[in-house]
């Protein structure tokens, strides 16, 4: 996915509000493969994994498997920060 269409089309499921995201790898073609949205309004995190946003409702989320790819992703963001899939304040 381009950066410009998870910027111009995508919106939090949750909530509809805007979404920062946080470029972490890209291909040649310049999509994102991996990446981290995070809403503006709620702070729910979505991680981008193999190019594909996840942005499943919390039900039918696993933290415990997105954990270990935002480990790797640790200088962007904190993974222990993230409760209920939201990103706490510091
Ligand atoms: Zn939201």
């Amino acid at each position: 996915m381009k950066l410009q269409t998870i910027q111009e089309k995508l919106c939090c499921p949750f909530d509809k509000s805007d979404l920062n995201l946080t470029v972490i790898s890209k291909d040649l073609q310049e999509n994102v493969v991996e990446g981290i949205i995070q809403c503006k309004q709620c702070k729910r995190v979505y991680p981008i994994i193999n190019g594909i946003p996840v942005m499943s409702p919390d039900e039918y989320r696993n933290f415990e498997l997105e954990r270990p790819v935002l480990k790797r992703w640790d200088k962007y963001i904190d993974p222990e920060k993230i409760d209920q899939f939201r990103l706490l304040n510091e």
